[in-house]
């Protein structure tokens, strides 16, 4: 593993540089938020360390993203057959993802590419896309990323960390994908001898900072039936109004929807994200709904990050502690204690 030190005064002149083999992907402004975004020639990723409103997950799974198409004129020889659409396969630089945010896009993957089915959309994404992440120095106080398993200076998923140090940027380059962008871009000085030392006092200092924790260590011991059946649902998501904010912020939901819309005599099938919130998610053709209640509905959301994740996949479970669903729920529901009940209670006998 390779240190570099880029000086900031360098760092708009390296981002051009790669942009002749990369595409620049990154945090820029969204309407009134802070958004995660390709960024035209003229921008650069805000490396200010804030979170995004909505998560990064749109570079590999877009809210909207058509994956077939045909033509429905008369006569014309592929009228009604469905095709895939061309898939971009180009570089996509990730520049300033956090690295929790980047470790919640390597979760998806566990859903979108699997042994039984493997999604051709998001796994192109993915393949095409350096992650560049950039370490949380000051974590707000609804992050609990370390008690999920990852953290604010977390490597797992990235292929850079840059840690800001005032005017330079330690850069750690983890991986051969890594180490191509930065050479595309020039950044090639090696750090001073002792910046290992000072880039894990910086970690330490960030991760002392988060006060906040959850525990699920039970939750996988207990049954699907002792905790879909406890006592407390009711009580615990009463508030609950099923907007789906909390859905659509989450980096690693993955619930979708593909519906068929028609332009101009072309037939086009798109997949959108939805949301385990909205009763129509479940409802059938025939008129039944499994999840008709509101509780029903968020002891799902629950129940499947929380639980049926770890259970199919161990792989701990589908949060990673980002706080965005803490912000965001105007109900005020908090999943670290939904967590802490789940790990608590629901044991029956
Ligand atoms: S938990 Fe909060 S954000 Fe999520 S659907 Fe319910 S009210 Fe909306
Ligand atoms: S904290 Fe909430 S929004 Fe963030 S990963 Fe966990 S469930 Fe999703």
């Amino acid at each position: 593993m390779t240190i570099l030190t880029i000086d900031k005064k360098c760092w708009e002149e390296g981002l051009d540089r790669a942009r002749s083999a990369y595409t620049l992907v990154g945090p820029a402004p969204e309407a009134e938020a802070l958004g995660f975004r390709e960024l035209c020639a003229t921008e650069y990723p805000v490396m200010d360390g804030s979170q995004t409103r909505l998560s990064p997950k749109s570079v590999v799974f877009p809210p909207s993203q058509v994956m077939m198409s045909c033509p429905l004129k008369e006569g014309d020889a592929k009228q009604n057959i469905y095709e895939s659409v061309e898939i971009g396969t180009s570089p996509r630089a990730v520049v300033g993802i956090r690295p929790n945010d980047a470790k919640a896009i390597a979760l998806l993957q566990l859903n979108f590419d699997t042994d039984e089915y493997k999604d051709p959309y998001v796994m192109a994404a993915f393949e095409a896309c350096t992650f560049i992440g950039l370490a949380v120095s000051t974590p707000s106080a609804t992050d609990f990323s370390i008690s999920c398993g990852t953290g604010p200076f977390d490597e797992s998923a990235l292929d850079i960390l840059l840690i800001d140090d005032n005017d330079r940027y330690l850069t750690t380059v983890i991986t051969d994908k890594g180490a191509a962008w930065a050479a595309a871009a020039g950044f090639c000085t090696e750090a001073e001898d002792g910046a290992e030392g000072l880039i894990q006092a910086k970690k330490e200092a960030a991760e002392s900072a988060i006060t906040t924790t959850i525990a699920f260590n039970r939750i996988k011991e207990k049954t699907v039936l002792d905790l879909y059946n406890a006592d407390h649902w009711e009580k615990t998501t009463f508030a609950c109004l099923n907007c789906g904010a909390c859905t659509y912020a989450c980096p690693t939901c993955w619930c979708f929807d593909i519906q068929d819309e028609v332009h101009d005599g072309t037939s086009y099938r798109i997949r959108h994200w939805d949301s385990c919130m909205s009763s129509l998610f479940t409802l059938h053709g025939s008129g039944h709904n499994p999840r008709e209640t509101s509780t029903q509905r968020i002891r799902q959301r629950f129940m499947h990050k929380l639980k049926y994740f770890q259970d199919k996949y161990d792989h701990g479970i589908m949060c990673v502690g980002c706080g965005r669903c803490i912000e965001q729920c105007p109900a005020g529901i908090d999943i670290r204690n939904i967590c802490d009940t789940m790990n608590r209670e629901g044991i029956r006998g």
